[in-house]
């Protein structure tokens, strides 16, 4: 097991946002991971399961607690047929290109996410209209006493980015991932496609989480795609402190060079009240917030319970 002490989470994480975490754990293992609680438990120290921090905003102010990370032990995929057991390390684009490799389709959507396997089940993240949850066939977990949990797809409460796991304190495994065989240069030419619309489209150049907040349907049909909405209140490109949201597309939020925790929260909060009361509907964000206690908050409450 790797112990890190003292990481500045603004090198670390995706959004580069955020002080120091006190410890981050790289585990190989079950029992490496059941050391890394122990001691944990010992100094009295909270924990959070990461993947690749792609979705979440840590404090400024740091985190006092313990962030574990899968290591390479947990960054495998084993295919058999049409069936893939994926070890929920992996990096999600590395995981496309393989099953493209061997001709097989059903993932292509989450080319260009930059997930872990774990980070995607528990957001159940996509795009292009899908959801990774429509090729799970069952998903295995840990939970803090140690059992181990196999559930099938239809007991994973997936929804639109959300799984069963937000409401559980267990470590995602590994995933069995149901794929078709198709041409490969197809499902290749089918990939380049979405990542040439996905450059097109996002900000690629300055850190983000991807999109902050998540569609509705019913405001879809009125208004259209949260960014979209963003834009027309006149939010595009606006500024606070080293943050902005993206002149490119205003669903996003860059980090400008020196963006900090209270930067994007204020912006997130600017955004769910302008969009509030020109719309009537309340924006909910898809990012997630670390707190120096490290307790993890829907960045959309943390922005409106930081302004109150
Ligand atoms: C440029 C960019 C583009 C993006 N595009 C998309 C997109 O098209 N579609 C989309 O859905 N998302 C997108 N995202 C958002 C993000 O990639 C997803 O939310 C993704 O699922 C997060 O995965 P992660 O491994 O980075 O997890 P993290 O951000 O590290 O963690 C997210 C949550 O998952 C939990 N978690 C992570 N691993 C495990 C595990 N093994 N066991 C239990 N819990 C775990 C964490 O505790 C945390 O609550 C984008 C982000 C960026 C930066």
């Amino acid at each position: 097991m790797k112990v890190h002490r003292n990481v500045s989470l603004k090198q670390f994480s995706y959004w580069r946002v955020g002080g120091t975490a006190d410890f981050i754990f790289v585990v190989n293992s079950i029992f490496e991971l059941r050391e890394a609680l122990d001691f944990l438990h010992d100094l009295n120290l909270p924990y959070l399961i990461i993947g690749n921090t792609s979705n979440l905003l840590f404090s400024s102010s740091g985190v006092r607690g313990g962030l574990i990370k899968l290591g390479p032990k947990f960054s495998y995929c084993d295919f058999e047929h049409q069936v893939v057991t994926v070890g929920s390390g992996i990096f999600l684009p590395y995981f496309v290109r393989q099953c493209v490799n061997k001709g097989l389709s059903g993932v292509e959507h989450l080319i260009g996410v930059p997930a872990t396997l774990g980070g995607a089940v528990y957001m159940n993240a996509g795009s292009q209209r899908k959801s990774l949850s429509e090729n799970i066939i069952s998903i295995d977990s840990i939970d803090a006493n140690g059992n181990l949990i196999t559930r099938y797809e239809s007991d994973c409460m997936f929804s639109y980015r959300d799984s069963i796991f937000q409401s559980k304190s267990e470590l995602i495994l590994s995933a069995k991932i149901k794929l078709e065989t198709k041409n490969v240069s197809l499902i290749r030419r089918e990939c380049l496609s979405i990542l040439k619309s996905r450059n097109e489209k996002f900000p690629r150049k300055k850190p983000s989480c991807g999109s902050v907040f998540i569609s509705n349907p019913e405001m879809y049909d009125t208004y259209g795609p949260p960014g979209k909405i963003i834009e027309d209140v006149g939010l595009k490109g606006f500024k606070i402190g080293g943050a902005s949201i993206s002149s490119q597309h205003a669903n996003f939020i860059v980090n400008d060079g020196e963006a900090t925790d209270i930067d994007i929260l204020n912006l997130i909060a600017i955004a769910i009240n302008k969009v509030k009361s020109e719309t009537g509907f309340k924006l909910k964000s898809e990012a997630k917030y670390v707190s120096e206690d490290c307790m993890l908050i829907n960045a959309d409450v943390a922005a409106l319970s930081l302004i109150k």
